[in-house]
């Protein structure tokens, strides 16, 4: 029989380890918390994969090194770590296959549909496990044990991660940035893919098929080099390769990095322009005022008109200021318990005067207990802002009902409606919409796009319903 030297084995076996080792600890150190994509709250599962498999695979090597060292102990602790790297290899796998498979194309069915279904965990378990345990019955020594592992969880974990990472990798937007970024997905993929079938063949002869006709001993003889060298040489590429695919978390960046950018951008051109109308009806006041002498009266009526032109650009700029520093202040770090009900309450308070006065009702329906996570001055700025726009857009006569119902705040108004296709505009900087006899009512049209803010901060849901003419509901849920 053919038999490769023992050094060459030593270390193959050891960068083979060594190649997962770095894997786990990359994924561990580079996952970013906040990211967008579904890949960075799971990719630690890959991490645990990677890092006790590579214990695992250490193990292998002592006994390599030291084969007349008989520790039964550490047979049992291999198999251990083997399957634990396999469960994890394989929900990373299950959750790869569930969002990347699934895309918006299927979205509204996609609970019907049957890869989620199978995909769910106490089905696709509760199957495997079935598998595994049978294997074990087939060939009950600690080599079944083993390479009922492999047939399981360890090859279709590395399979369906294969082509879950294949797939991902294509369907990332076309742009600059992605072109290596798929190919690296598409590599790491494919690696992953031919591991699982390496996966397959490194067990020792059993007595169920394949492993009675392809196992490691078999393959030595006809191929005259051992599996693991093939093994190894996937393990350097799918580590090589998925580090690579970590660059997803710069690409995130970059790609933020240019929306934000035009942000900016389309924020200070709105911003001039804003500014730029009051101080061309200050001019024009003052113009009015030095034109011809007048009487105390007349000044004085005229220095009122500038001044409420002063004091309309004042707040604007307040809130603009306000809403930039919502953009830049790390508020989730300050956020503390804060009971919802009684700022609904307070500022419920203080509106009920004002609706008062403009002769719209203001009711509140029910109120329940109820303590949030919460930053508690935007949590204020976000119900003032929802409740003046009601009052604001709501005729005399006519009705608003407020409500907390568990977490969700829910405020519905009998006013002017809002058409359905401006509903997706109206968070946008600066964006009113232009409803015939409204132009009396004044406003930046910052209110909502300081409520979105908020909203995603705190994690929120905000839904809007609105009929022209008939009312506007709109629920805040948060978590
Ligand atoms: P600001 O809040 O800055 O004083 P604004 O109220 O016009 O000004 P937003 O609160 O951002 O700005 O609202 C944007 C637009 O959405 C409003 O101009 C209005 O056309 C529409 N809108 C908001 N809430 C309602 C509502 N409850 N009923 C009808 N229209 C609404
Ligand atoms: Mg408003």
């Amino acid at each position: 029989m053919f038999s490769i030297k023992q050094e060459s084995m030593e270390i193959l076996l050891f960068i083979y380890g060594l190649s997962f080792f770095v894997l786990g600890i990359s994924v561990l150190f580079s996952r970013s918390r906040d990211s967008e994509y579904f890949f960075a709250n799971k990719i630690w599962l890959l991490g645990v994969f990677a890092i006790s498999h590579a214990f695992e695979d250490w193990i292998s090597l002592f006994e390599y090194i030291h084969p007349k060292v008989k520790f039964p102990l550490l047979d049992y602790i291999q198999s251990f770590l083997l399957l634990v790297s396999y469960i994890f290899l394989f929900e990373f796998s299950r959750f790869v296959i569930r969002k990347s498979f699934l895309k918006s194309k299927h979205k509204n069915k996609l609970r019907e549909h049957i890869i989620y279904k199978l995909y769910y965990p106490p089905a696709i378990y509760t199957l495997i496990s079935i598998g595994l345990l049978f294997l074990i019955y087939l060939h009950p020594t600690i080599s079944g044990i083993n390479a009922a592992i492999r047939y399981t969880y360890g090859f279709w974990g590395a399979f369906l991660l294969g082509g879950g990472l294949y797939h991902y990798g294509d369907s990332l937007k076309k742009n600059q940035n992605t072109n290596t970024l798929k190919l690296y997905f598409k590599i790491s993929g494919a690696a992953f893919a031919a591991y699982a079938l390496f996966s397959g063949i490194v067990v020792d002869p059993i007595s169920y098929f394949p492993g009675n006709i392809i196992n490691t001993e078999t393959f030595i003889n006809i191929f005259h080099f051992p599996v693991q060298a093939l093994r190894g040489l996937c393990a350097l590429v799918i580590a090589a390769a998925s580090i690579k695919t970590l660059g997803i978390f710069r690409y995130e960046l970059v790609t933020k990095l240019n929306e934000s950018y035009e942000n900016i951008k389309r924020f200070s051109s709105n911003a001039s322009h804003q500014i730029k109308t009051p101080l061309t009806a200050l001019r024009l006041q003052i113009h009015l005022a030095l034109k011809k002498n007048k009487n105390v009266q007349e000044y004085r009526d005229s220095l009122r008109a500038i001044d409420s032109e002063i004091v309309y650009l004042q707040d604007m700029v307040s809130n603009l200021l306000l809403l930039t520093r919502i953009q830049n202040m790390n508020i989730r770090e300050n956020f503390q318990f804060v009971e919802l009900d009684g700022i609904v309450l307070e500022i419920f308070e203080e509106y009920s005067v004002i609706a008062k006065n403009k002769g719209v009702v203001l009711d509140i329906k029910n109120l329940d207990y109820i303590q949030i996570k919460a930053e508690p001055t935007l949590l204020r700025i976000l119900i003032t802002n929802l409740i003046d726009n009601a009052i604001k857009y709501t005729p005399q006569g006519k009705k608003i009902t407020i409500s907390l119902i568990k977490s969700v705040f829910l405020i519905s108004d009998e006013g002017i409606g809002i058409p359905q296709d401006k509903i997706p505009m109206i968070y946008d900087e600066f964006y009113r919409v232009n409803a015939p006899g409204k132009t009396h009512i004044k406003g930046y049209g910052l209110g909502l796009s300081m409520v979105k803010k908020i909203i995603e901060i705190h994690k929120a849901k905000i839904r809007i319903n609105s009929k022209v003419d008939k009312g506007t509901s709109i629920s805040v849920k948060f978590n």
